[in-house]
């Protein structure tokens, strides 16, 4: 519980770590609120996945309650002037290959929402937008999802501006790298240990360290001797590659007031959700590939678990061709032969935390008193920005529903993630060798 002595250390500033900021000093202007990350908040180029170009910001969901939390946030972002600048509302196209469609049209309108959500047939829809997707992956589709009211957010701006925001309040930022989460002889977590030896403490430490987190938890258990800290089945740090290409003047006038994009696919055709985003204002169009990998490695002698690239910068930007390729095969879904000749500008890997379930853990961690987890974004937290903080500080202060206890609990029975498409489904280093010869 909060009481006027708390103190919070918050490890990561993404957008789990930034908004539970906000929120916090919001609520308690006097509290001692600090973010601790390895990159400064306004720096070039940052490792969090939060940080980026554009995210989608859409509320069309078939799981009822992140579609009633992702029209709470998007809401926010329509009306808060803080949010506002940084969201588009260009609605969403979306090939539907299940019912999704009709769920998430369901959702809604059991939540009292009167949006601009239809679903339409592929004929149809394909001439919508000047025909700019008719040249799109329609095998299996069953209909089209159009919803108006959806749209994208600029990320790595409103990181930036509601960052800021937090500091103009009172809450402090560290730039450090955390080798080790901190415990008294009890058992209970005091705090952190950077790399260079600072030792920060807090009556609260929530570690909201994205990709990152199994191996803060396997390091601090080895230091500790606490083995119950570590993440276990419960989360799996994964990879997956972004591309940008330069359009042309005339190219982007065709692609400036496109929809987001989204192909839907389901477990039988082994592919992720593979979605792109209308181009920034410098005419850059994003989407995402296919593979969706882990990292196996030996983050301690003997202990080998999925873990981001042990460079500073995850190696971000070092994208090897069979990813690259990847790139190139999502971008002939959506726009077939017309983009065969686009410039390639930036390549990325962005790493998230994920869960079989893709739900993200918003918890006390159930092995050390103080210690909170409160991350697994699981490549679909961006949106949820606005809303976040308030959630995790109703975990922090036993206040959280029920129904949401349960579903972002440390500890609960989690079903195997056969049914979930974007769990990973490679392992990296198999991805970068040449295909064997037989
Ligand atoms: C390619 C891609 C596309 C996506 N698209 C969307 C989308 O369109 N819409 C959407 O809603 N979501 C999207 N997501 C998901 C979303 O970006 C993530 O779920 C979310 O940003 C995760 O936030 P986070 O705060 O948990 O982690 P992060 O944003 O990764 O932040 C973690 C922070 O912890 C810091 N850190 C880690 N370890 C340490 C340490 N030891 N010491 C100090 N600091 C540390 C890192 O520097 C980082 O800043 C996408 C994700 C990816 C990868």
């Amino acid at each position: 519980m909060a009481s006027k002595t708390s103190s919070y250390l918050i490890i990561g500033a993404g957008v789990f770590g930034v908004s539970t900021a906000y929120t916090l000093i919001q609520k308690y202007p006097n509290a001692s609120v600090t973010l601790v990350d390895r990159d400064a908040y306004d720096a070039e180029s940052r490792v969090a996945a939060s940080w980026d170009w554009n995210k989608v910001v859409r509320a069309d969901y078939d799981d009822k309650v992140y579609c009633r939390l992702a029209l709470e946030a998007q809401d926010i972002f329509k009306s808060d002037p803080l949010w506002q600048p940084h969201f588009h509302q260009t609605g969403v196209y979306w090939t539907c290959r299940s019912d999704y469609a009709q769920n998430v049209i369901n959702h809604h309108k059991d939540l009292g929402r009167n949006d601009d959500i239809i679903a339409l047939p592929v004929a149809e829809a394909r001439k919508l937008y000047g025909g700019l997707f008719d040249s799109a992956d329609y095998t299996g589709v069953k209909e089209i999802l159009i919803n108006r009211a959806s749209g994208w957010a600029a990320a790595g701006d409103s990181l930036r501006a509601i960052t800021k925001r937090c500091l103009e309040l009172g809450v402090k930022y560290v730039v450090a790298d955390v080798a080790t989460l901190e415990f008294d002889g009890r058992g209970s977590c005091t705090g952190l240990k950077t790399k260079s030896g600072q030792i920060l403490s807090a009556t609260h430490t929530i570690v909201a360290t994205g990709a990152f987190t199994p191996t803060l938890l396997e390091w601090s258990a080895a230091k500790s001797g606490n083995h119950g800290l570590r993440a276990g089945e419960r989360i799996v740090a994964a990879g997956i590659t972004t591309g940008m290409a330069q359009l042309k003047k005339e190219q982007y006038a065709k692609f400036k007031d496109m929809p987001v994009g989204f192909q839907g696919y389901t477990p039988e055709e082994g592919k992720p959700f593979i979605g792109t985003l209308p181009p920034t204002k410098d005419g850059e169009l994003k989407w995402w590939g296919s593979k969706i990998f882990t990292n196996t490695r030996e983050v301690l002698p003997g202990r080998h678990i999925s873990s981001p690239p042990p460079t500073h910068d995850y190696n971000q930007w070092k994208v090897p061709g069979p990813l690259k390729q990847d790139i190139v095969e999502a971008r002939n879904l959506w726009y077939g032969p017309q983009s065969a000749n686009w410039e390639m500008t930036k390549h990325r890997i962005c790493w998230d935390a994920f869960t079989t379930t893709s739900d993200f853990i918003i918890s006390p961690h159930s092995a050390s008193k103080g210690l909170y987890i409160a991350t697994c974004g699981s490549f679909h937290g961006y949106k949820f920005f606005p809303v976040l903080g308030k959630y995790i500080t109703q975990m922090l202060e036993g206040e959280l529903e029920p129904e949401l206890v349960e579903k972002w609990a440390w500890d609960r029975q989690r079903p195997d993630s056969s049914q979930n498409v974007e769990y990973p489904n490679s392992e990296m280093k198999h991805l970068l060798q040449p295909a064997a010869k037989l």
